[in-house]
């Protein structure tokens, strides 16, 4: 029971519905869902396919209907709401859509207090969280408030945080999405790094170049995993993206 466990995420068949979706619909048909230690998968597909939920029931978030998601070889699904918010704690860093800042906090504390938190040195907190912010261009804004950034800026600084602990697995939606060129340019440096660094990252993107540079990309369609293709094996994505995200031909 020991050791470091064979897979950083299991799903067997996931499947989530919703409190009163309508005519049964499921947001999770059924996943199936291996992430081992290192990889970077991509999560792909139209809007309402199912990504956020899927990233939300590996992240411990919410719990599936019917199915098994293992984390770090434990049982998430079946853990208390106590047991699973500790599990998400040690195992798990989230960068979401909404930000979760600590609004009162300076930049640098709000990077800072969660390796305070696990007993890191204070000056080994800010030599991390120096070298976070400067790769992510952000080296000069430590002193200010998330109000008094931009809606990009904190999406960064919510990057650098879910870092900062060298979480087990990275779970980010959109990580580059919001951002100017230059900005997702610095995001996707880091994330190459981290993951060249044996960072285990799940993400979800609609963003090509980010998909590019998973080991594998998931291509999902209406709550099921369709397809999955692997960029760094040659497989064209352009191509074979293209065909899932455009809507089918009505009667088809
Ligand atoms: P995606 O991230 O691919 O856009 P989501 O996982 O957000 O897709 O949504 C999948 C489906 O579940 C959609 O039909 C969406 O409307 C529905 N859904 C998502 N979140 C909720 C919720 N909290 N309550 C009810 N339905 C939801």
């Amino acid at each position: 029971m020991s050791g470091p466990p064979e897979a950083m995420v299991v799903c067997r068949g996931v499947t989530k519905r919703y409190e009163g979706a309508e005519d049964g619909t499921l947001a999770l048909a059924g996943v199936d869902l291996t992430v081992a230690p290192g990889e970077l998968v991509a999560i792909m597909g139209p809007s309402g396919c199912g990504k956020s939920t899927l990233l939300h029931l590996i992240g411990g978030l919410d719990t599936p209907t019917a199915g098994e998601v293992e984390v770090t070889g434990q049982r998430m699904d079946r853990l208390s709401e106590a047991r699973r918010a500790v599990l998400r704690r040690r195992s798990v860093g989230y960068v979401f859509q909404f930000f979760n800042l600590v609004a009162n906090l300076t930049v640098a504390d709000n990077i800072e207090l969660p390796m305070l938190l696990v007993g890191a040195a204070p000056a080994e907190a800010r030599e991390r969280r120096a070298a976070l912010l400067e790769r992510l261009g952000l080296g000069d804004q430590h002193r200010k408030v998330p109000s008094q950034l931009s809606g990009g800026q904190q999406q960064r600084v919510a990057l650098a945080r879910a870092l900062a602990n060298h979480p087990p697995l990275l779970l980010a939606d959109e990580p580059t999405g919001n951002l100017d060129t230059a900005s997702a340019r610095d995001v996707l440096a880091l994330l190459r790094d981290e993951h060249a660094g044996g960072q285990t990252i799940v993400l979800v993107t609609h963003d090509e170049r980010v998909a590019a540079a998973a080991d594998r990309v998931l291509a999902m369609e209406d709550g099921r995993i369709e397809r999955e293709l692997r960029p760094a094996a040659g497989d064209d994505l352009g191509r074979a993206l293209a065909g899932l995200l455009t809507p089918a031909p009505p009667g088809g």
